[in-house]
């Protein structure tokens, strides 16, 4: 059995990419730096791989911000606003992805989505009447023969056609059908391209093909993948699915002449009983993903070695491969040296991972006596202590009447009007403010024990103090602390949690040089101190004006962690509920009039395929968000924030949610959601974001009250929040200002026109 890594972690083992990157785009660098900098990170990709003798290692996963975006680019998929602009390729590509405000133009950046059911954020192409699908640059010729250069021979991966296509956004009158052959004809040129390096083995990434397929999509990719492989010529072609099952097409994808299939035996409920329904064609290998790409638990190779055993009484040549690539877990156990031998047996990163195909090839040719199985066997049949009792009894004695807000909305509204006193079009913003480089310094010398714990709190009031008397003098209505006392919306509550791990490198991507460092859930979770209310109470002395209480919810706290897979998801969320809903009654009982539970990844694990949605998901994560928020007075305002804006197919849920008002992402994307909010006659005020946080750039007062205007046309003015559309802790205070203030001064002037036209 051969061994095979889809994608390896491409930010660095301490983000040094990330890093570069950013010191490029502020003109701290030059150019030929950053890619001498990228071109040291893919080899040392490279030999970690080649290290552990794995025999089917990627070329062209490395990026300098997105795969997709990548792509996009390869196949000439670019804007005209980002073509014309006179910058070099690499500035145009960073122009795509982040936006540009320059010397060269204005434009904003490509918008963004979560890719399938990670915490990736991929850029979405858009495709303009006038796109010229052709060859454009040689990124993937290059990595390849590069690695050549090593003496590692790749296989080249790219985004399938049909993936691609499937993630296209149309801007003007075209469809698929316009495009497809020419899509077509680039990926037969990047082949035959191949073909004439001499490369053996061409892998396209197919995660589309594990959606809801109808008879369209199935003859879509019929339609694309014959054509493609009638011209493949002598370089074998893997087509590799991940995230789940290929229910839908798998017989098709059998009747093609591929080489390979890629398989993920973790997340494909469904892919061994297809290959045992319908067998294998032994013509083809089978590239079985077997180590989890995207948890960091230890594979127990007991449990892996029966599944290859019954994958291998229907095929017969089988290479041993991740479910995914993993980007998704952070680089190295190596780099933690604070966690404790304990736990960190039981945990493999990217790097460990590497080390576990290895084994298990070694284990399948010289069998389970060999110590490597039963190094690993000891492991998982030690016991491990996660449980706590007291969590245990408090989840029992749960009652319906737990998850059920009283009274109703309509009844709390009135209630809240009240006392709240808004005005019209309250102007707010998501909770985080600039985490500047001091923000971060007293942190780390807090963390580092430099200074005691004074200093680290009197740093972070001295902050409270100037941002909450800004917001005064700006004319914000409802203002937030600024949460610098958090490194990370999910860490800084998993370390203060009971049951959390956390680890001190463990980053991963979540889009371009953004990473997140989920900590994992090894135990039983609870609450044993508060965490938020003393910033919290401290920031509300300082103003009349309301502040809002900032925590995490429990879905999202579970989306954003490594969680456990000893029990459920549901028993996890629950527990997390509980955790987060002492906090919110502390800051309730401390005089905290509006509390925002963030659920900014709720969406993100909604299951692949619809029919999954309610009964695998849905059924536990609303009833945890229902749970921490529904012990609280009338009076007291639940705000959710959500970071994406697709809400129409789970617009029910979201109204279950019973939030009084939710904010969301809605700058990157185009207002049809408010139509759906509208037409169900969604009953919670809305926020949707009024600017992009993902971008430096600054958006004018104009340009502010023309969202605004665009927004109040499709709901009515008095839901209507005004709000960015995510947290500001990733922008520099300077355009984090000037945008809040275009903001404030817009709605300003909205009010106004408003009360003119009344009178
Ligand atoms: N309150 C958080 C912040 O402002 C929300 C972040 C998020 O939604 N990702 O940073
Ligand atoms: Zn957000």
């Amino acid at each position: 059995m051969k061994t095979a890594v889809i994608g390896y972690p491409r930010i660095g083992s301490k983000r040094e990419l990330k890093f570069a990157i950013e010191k490029y785009l502020k003109g701290q660098i030059e150019q030929s730096e950053l890619i001498t900098k990228a071109k040291a990170l893919r080899k040392i990709n490279w030999l970690d791989q080649d290290n552990q003798k794995i025999d089917f290692i990627s070329s062209n996963d490395f990026s300098f911000y997105d795969n997709v975006l990548d792509t996009a680019y390869l196949l000439n998929i670019i804007p005209k606003r980002y073509q014309s602009l006179d910058l070099d390729p690499l500035d145009k590509y960073f122009a795509m992805a982040r936006g540009y405000q320059g010397k060269a133009g204005d434009v904003k950046a490509l918008a963004m989505k979560k890719w399938f059911n990670t915490n990736y954020h991929y850029l979405v192409p858009e495709v303009e009447d006038d796109v010229q699908i052709e060859l454009n640059g040689t990124k993937i010729f290059d990595e390849y023969q590069e690695a050549k250069d090593l003496n590692i021979n790749t296989k080249p991966v790219i985004i399938g056609p049909y993936t691609l296509i499937k993630l296209l956004r149309f801007t003007g009158t075209l469809t698929i059908q316009d495009i497809v052959d020419d899509v077509i004809r680039v990926y037969v040129e990047i082949i035959t391209k191949f073909n004439d390096l001499n490369a053996q083995w061409f892998e396209f990434d197919e995660p589309a093909l594990v959606l809801d397929m109808d008879e369209a999509d199935i003859g879509l990719f019929k339609n694309i993948y014959t054509k493609i492989l009638k011209e493949k010529g002598a370089i074998k072609v893997l087509l590799q699915t991940y995230f789940g099952d290929i229910r839908d097409c798998y017989n098709d994808i059998m009747a093609l002449d591929f080489d390979g299939i890629g398989l993920d035996f973790i997340e494909g409920k469904e892919t061994l009983n297809l290959i045992k329904k319908y067998g294998f064609d032994q013509n083809k290998i089978l590239f079985a993903g077997i180590v989890n790409g995207k948890n960091i638990w230890k594979n127990d190779y007991q449990k892996t070695i029966i599944l290859l055993e019954e994958i291998n009484e229907n095929v017969n040549d089988i290479v041993i491969s991740t479910s995914c690539s993993l980007l998704h877990v952070p680089y190295s156990l190596e780099n933690e040296e604070k966690l404790d031998e304990k736990y960190k047996r039981h945990l493999a990163f990217a790097k460990e991972k590497l080390v576990e195909l290895f084994q298990l090839k070694i284990i399948s040719k010289l069998g389970t006596k060999h110590s490597y199985y039963v190094d690993n066997a000891n492991i998982f049949n030690e016991a491990a202590n996660r449980s706590n009792a007291s969590v245990q009894a408090r989840l029992a004695s749960l009652k319906e009447s737990d998850f059920i807000r009283q009274p109703l909305f309509d009844q709390r509204r009135e209630i809240q009007k009240e006392k709240l006193k808004l005005p019209l079009l309250p102007t707010t913003t998501i909770g985080s403010f600039p985490q500047t480089s001091e923000v971060r310094a007293n942190r780390r010398a807090y963390r580092k024990g430099e200074i005691d714990e004074t200093t680290y709190c009197n740093f972070n009031h001295t902050m409270i103090q100037k941002w909450i008397k800004y917001q005064e003098e700006i004319g914000l209505d409802v203002l937030v602390h600024g949460e610098f006392e958090r490194n990370d919306m999910v860490e800084y509550f998993g370390e203060n949690l009971d049951g959390y791990l956390f680890t001190e490198n463990g980053w991963v991507q979540s889009y371009g040089t953004r990473c997140v460092k989920p900590p994992v859930i090894w135990g039983d979770i609870s609450r044993n101190h508060p965490l938020t209310v003393d910033y919290a109470v401290y920031s509300q002395s300082l103003t009349d004006k309301p502040v809002k209480g900032m925590l995490t919810g429990p879905v999202t706290m579970l989306n954003w962690s490594f969680p456990r897979v000893d029990i459920s998801l549901k028993e996890v969320a629950l527990q997390l509920a509980l955790a987060i809903k002492d906090e919110v009654l502390d800051l309730e009982a401390k005089g905290i009039k509006i509390i925002q539970i963030d659920e900014a990844a709720l969406r993100e694990k909604l299951p692949l395929r619809k029919s999954d949605w309610q009964s695998e998901y849905l059924d536990w994560a609303i009833p945890a968000y229902r749970l921490v928020s529904s012990s609280v007075q009338a009076d007291t305002q639940i705000h959710s924030h959500m970071c994406y804006s697709e809400f129409d197919d789970i617009i029910q849920a979201i109204e279950d949610m019973d939030s009084d008002v939710i904010s969301f992402e809605a700058s990157r994307s185009n207002l049809t959601l408010l139509d759906t909010l509208n037409k169900v006659k969604f009953k919670s005020e809305v926020g949707p974001g009024v600017y992009d946080i993902h971008s430096p750039r600054i958006p004018s007062v104009e340009e502010f009250e023309t969202a605004l205007k665009a927004m109040i046309e499709k709901i009515p003015v008095d839901k209507l929040w005004v709000n960015p559309d995510c947290g500001l802790k990733t922008r520099g205070v300077f355009e984090t200002q000037s945008s809040l203030e275009n903001m404030v001064t817009a709605t300003k002037n909205i009010r106004l026109k408003l009360q003119q036209i009344k009178k």
